[in-house]
């Protein structure tokens, strides 16, 4: 009988999100990021892409590196039960698992292929993904509808996509920063709002507003931001982290 096995890392991902906090809780919900996987190793090598252009979406298999640490436990709390009810975490996606191993299918937007010159780099640019920088891949394979879409599948407790009715607005100070950095980051302004909608708070705390300034990280940018009524989410300030002086 196996027990164990080693795996490998075969690429690495670059990510708007810097830190757990405010990143989707599913692929495909967030469109507006955009990101790469930088293969690496034996695997940064073309003919391990040769085909997989064809695809628009891949399958990542990936190793919950920020949690890891953390080990694991036999019953979890999944968020869309609102964070009080314990279920066992192989009926959830939970990265406290036996193993810390993720998947999620996401968009493949491009193959770049960078010459010798360039370092011979494979890249695979992605977008609709919950990764975190630096995500270690495992695997990746392409996403076959005709075998992965299961038209009628059951799904339980999360058989819908959650929704919610917040509308997201801008300070004038904000909206001038997003401005500023419109050609670097045109769609960083859908961005906010697309990880606002989905209140990224602890989940004990969905559907109820608060008064606190939460602060989050996307690109290279710090973001404050606070409910106001209900309903509301008001971008107080966007700010670049500039490099520090040397
Ligand atoms: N689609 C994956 C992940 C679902 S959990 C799966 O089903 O296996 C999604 C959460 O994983 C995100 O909200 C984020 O907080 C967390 N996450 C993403 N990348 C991570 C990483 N490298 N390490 C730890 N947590 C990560």
């Amino acid at each position: 009988m196996i027990d164990s096995i080693k795996v490998n890392v075969i690429g690495t991902v670059d990510s708007p999100y810097k830190e757990k906090f405010a990143i989707p809780r599913q692929p495909g919900i967030v469109t507006a990021a955009q990101g790469q996987i930088r293969l690496t190793g034996t695997a940064n090598n073309a003919e391990l892409v040769r085909g997989l252009a064809q695809f628009s979406h891949i399958w990542l298999i990936f190793v919950f590196h920020g949690t890891q640490a953390q080990g694991w436990k036999p019953l979890v709390r999944p968020p869309r039960l609102g964070g009080n009810k314990k279920l066992g975490v192989l009926a959830t996606r939970s990265t406290f698992r036996p193993n810390p191993i993720g998947m999620s299918v996401v968009k493949l937007d491009e193959i770049e292929l960078q010459a010798e010159h360039q370092g011979s780099q494979v890249i695979l640019h992605i977008s609709e993904f919950d990764l975190l920088d630096g995500t270690p891949i495992v695997d990746i394979k392409p996403y076959v509808p005709y075998a992965d879409i299961i038209a009628d599948a059951q799904g339980g407790y999360a058989h819908q996509q959650p929704t919610n009715d917040l509308s997201i607005i801008f300070t004038a100070a904000a909206v001038t920063v997003i401005d500023e950095y419109s050609s670097s980051y045109p769609k960083l302004r859908q961005l906010i709002e697309q990880v606002l909608s989905q209140d990224p708070r602890p989940a004990y705390k969905q559907k109820h507003a608060d008064n606190k300034i939460y602060g989050m990280s996307l690109y290279e940018f710090n973001i404050q931001w606070q409910f106001d009524g209900s309903h509301t989410i008001r971008v107080i300030s966007v700010e670049i982290n500039k490099p520090s002086p040397v």
